[in-house]
């Protein structure tokens, strides 16, 4: 496996997308990439720090840039964009999770020096953050370097000539050998404290600075010709509620702890963490090195971003930036949760409680809306209210705008959480969280759908004016996807209501809480059971009421985006049967069993001539469904375009962040796709579908607690059981048990 990623070239227009695909973070804070010599309009990201924005009610917060640094040279700055460059490279290596920076440059009076640095965003030690790095000059000289926690950061907005300020400045401090800053958010509810200290191997003059930009460190020292000079940057962060005790004595004794532990120590543990780490997560595929790159990178990315506990879950863009503002969209629970439920259960549940901890909002938001229930936002930040923007502007006045809709009608985020909380008790078997939690989201859900349907004397019930996931069509009544997940969901609300009427304990306490009768149950059950779905012509659904009437356009499959269509469809997106990513497909793929194989097929086959892919989020579901209909090369032409989304840019926009449903979506492939591998009461179910060139796959993933370490080959499938009792298996037809360390082989 390449763990390695390196980058040689210095372009000052790329470095925004370096700046995402090369971040660390450890799910609590997010370091982008962009060089610590120049300066960036990015700082800090701190999973679950939001404030107030204009328009999208609250976004993630662009926290201090403590990474930065100048370093001055004879007065003369060490710096890519004035001074002539000999060498750059940059690497990541994501086993370690470290940044390699490697310059070397020429100054104006021809002195020439080299910086070489090693970034670390601490695996285990959230707050903690470390730069160590390396200077060598061939002349004999003064080195000025300045090391800044700067609080005058801004975010990027909706436009470029519009930064939000969401940081108050509380405090900034000088003491002996580190320098402190504390900010506070606009809306008071968030305090985040800095500490940082640069460390000099040799004896360094030591000066502090304040500035309206926030406080630096100063070292100057005179080094002589050709030696090399170390220096170590250890800075500590942590957030809180507001209000705050002890904020700064808690973020200076992180600081002091780390610093007493000697950087070498550090470094050991962050390793051993990835280590652990990539024993899980790390996916082999033989024959194929270019695809088990991708596939690693895009997981690397999803970790990274992997929250620390359920006040926030995943974001759409990660750690890695402010694209959609750091909101939760269903490309958490439907696109990046299977990944986590399978290698990191804990994570997942963690990420599900943070949909339960903001259940209250949900209801709310139903209320709001006029119905029962819960109703999760279809965007939703720190507070789990509803965080879509109703309008973006387009103007400096705000006087042209785009109304966006789909936090009025987007309604199958709702179905889409409670399938989750289906899938992970699938996956893990966690009776405890199911009966306390998960069953308290599904019936909140199913009362949602019930009080969100119409009846309709001729159809049953509907559900008018909704956007499906293809977002070019709003206002339509009876999508498929929200429909079928709907119908899901009510059906789940029954399932689980009988079970825990049996079982009692806790789930007999969860129903007792919210109050459900049999009547209401079996109201859920009548509207699942008339629930309108759209019409079928030769096989194929409709995606939603007129779709069929609408007029017609096809695409070539292999090709992306909106470019390639003509202006006057593109302006008419809505009056045609051109859609913006998997609608039909993903309900059949989420839904499989379902459907058969064959009117799977007739859907692909008229859906795939109909799509610009233009949400990333399209591919995945198309690729899957692809290869279990054996469309070998357009699934591995998927695979291997999602597996690359950041870093070849392929939607122009890996700038704002990660396309973290992408990177789920990639492990999905590969699992649900190419490995065949489906889980069902019973147990794990395998049927291959190899891409030609893939000898094999390697991987490992927990099963109802049980840890399986699997190596999927087109003919035969090879399982140990590494940890728990047994599992029960099936693959190519034939039915096993697997046991405690003994290895068993299934064959075609
Ligand atoms: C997305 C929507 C989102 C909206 C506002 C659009 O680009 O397609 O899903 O709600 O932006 O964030
Ligand atoms: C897609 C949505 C997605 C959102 C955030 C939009 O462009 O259409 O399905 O949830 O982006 O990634």
């Amino acid at each position: 496996m390449k763990f390695h990623f390196s980058f040689k070239e210095y372009d000052p227009k790329a470095e925004a997308v370096y700046g995402t695909i090369l971040t660390l973070g450890n799910g609590y804070i997010g370091i982008r990439g962009e060089i610590e010599l120049e300066p960036t309009i990015y700082g800090t990201t701190i999973a679950g720090v939001y404030d107030y924005a204009p328009y999208f009610y609250r976004e993630i917060v662009n926290a201090p840039r403590v990474i930065g640094l100048q370093i001055f040279f004879n007065g003369e700055p060490i710096s890519l964009s004035t001074q002539k460059i000999l060498k750059y490279e940059r690497e990541l290596n994501i086993e370690d999770a470290t940044l390699k920076t490697l310059i070397a440059i020429e100054t104006r009076s021809r002195t020439h020096i080299e910086y070489e640095s090693l970034r670390i965003v601490h695996g285990k030690r959230k707050n903690l953050i470390l730069l160590k790095f390396k200077i060598k000059a061939n002349e004999d000289g003064m080195l000025t370097i300045i090391s800044p926690i700067k609080t005058n950061v801004v975010n990027p907005s909706y436009r470029n000539e519009i930064m939000v300020k969401h940081l108050n400045v509380i405090q900034t401090e000088d003491g002996e050998n580190e320098i402190y800053a504390e900010v506070e958010t606009l809306d008071g509810r968030y305090r985040i404290g800095i500490a940082s200290s640069l460390i000099s191997e040799t004896k360094a003059k030591r000066a502090v600075i304040k500035s309206a930009d926030g406080i630096a460190e100063i070292l100057t020292l005179s080094v002589k010709k050709n030696r090399t000079y170390e220096f170590i940057k250890y800075i500590t962060i942590l957030s809180s509620k507001t209000p705050t005790p002890n904020l700064r004595e808690a973020v200076l004794q992180k600081l002091q702890i780390a610093k007493n532990s000697c950087f070498g120590r550090l470094y050991e543990e962050h390793r051993g963490y990835w280590k652990e780490i990539w024993k899980r997560a790390k996916i082999e595929i033989e024959g194929d090195k270019n695809a088990e790159n991708g596939l690693n990178f895009s997981i690397f990315h999803l970790i990274q971003s992997m929250p620390i506990d359920s006040r926030i879950s995943l974001t759409a863009r990660g750690i890695h930036g402010f694209g959609y503002r750091g909101h939760v969209f269903w490309d958490t629970e439907i696109y990046a949760l299977p990944f986590f439920m399978a290698v990191f259960p804990e994570k997942a549940r963690e990420m599900l409680m943070y949909r339960y901890n903001n259940l209250n909002a949900a209801r709310e938001n139903a209320k709001l809306n006029g119905y029962n229930g819960a109703q999760f936002p279809w965007e939703s930040a720190d507070d789990g209210y509803e965080a879509t923007p109703s309008v973006i502007p387009l103007d400096m006045m705000g006087k042209k705008v785009v109304k966006i809709y789909t936090g009025e009608e987007e309604h199958h985020i709702t179905a889409d959480i409670a399938y989750a909380v289906e899938l992970y008790y699938k996956f893990t078997g966690d009776e405890e969280f199911m009966s306390r939690y998960g069953l308290e989201i599904i019936l909140e859900t199913a009362r949602f759908w019930a009080s969100r349907v119409e009846y309709d004397e001729k159809k049953g019930y509907v559900i008018k004016k909704v956007i499906g996931p293809d977002e070019y069509h709003e206002h339509v009544d009876n999508s498929f996807f929200t429909n079928l997940m709907a119908r899901y969901n009510l059906l789940l609300a029954v399932k689980y209501f009988k079970i825990a009427r049996r079982s009692g304990g806790e789930w007999a306490k969860t129903l007792k809480r919210i109050n459900i009768t049999e009547e209401e149950v079996q109201r859920w059950l009548e509207i699942a059971e008339k629930i309108h779905i759209p019409r079928q012509k030769n096989g194929v659904f409709e995606e939603f009421e007129g779709y069929f009437d609408l007029s017609d356009y096809t695409l070539d499959p292999y090709g992306l985006g909106e470019k390639r269509l003509p202006k006057e469809i593109r302006r008419n997106l809505r009056k045609t049967k051109i859609i913006k990513q998997a609608d039909v497909i993903a309900a059949q793929y989420l839904l499989k069993d379902q459907f058969d194989l064959e009117t799977i097929k007739k859907n692909f086959d008229y859906y795939i001539i109909r799509t610009t892919h233009a949400s990333s989020l399209s591919m995945p579901p198309y690729a899957i469904v692809a290869s279990w209909l054996d469309y070998e090369d357009l699934a591995y032409d998927y695979f291997m375009k999602c597996a690359f989304i950041d870093l070849h840019n392929l939607y122009g926009n890996t700038q704002d962040g990660f396309h973290l449903a992408t990177a789920g979506g990639v492990w999905q492939i590969m699992f649900r796709g190419f490995c065949g591998i489906n889980i069902n009461d019973e147990g794990v179910e395998i049927n291959p579908k190899l891409p030609k060139k893939w000898k094999a796959v390697r991987l490992r993933f927990f099963f109802k607690r049980a840890l399986l370490n699997l190596e999927v080959r087109k003919d035969s499938v090879r399982v140990k059981l590494l940890e728990g009792r047994e599992v029960k298996m099936q693959a190519f037809g034939r039915d096993a048990v697997v046991k405690r360390g003994k290895e068993i082989i299934l064959r075609k």
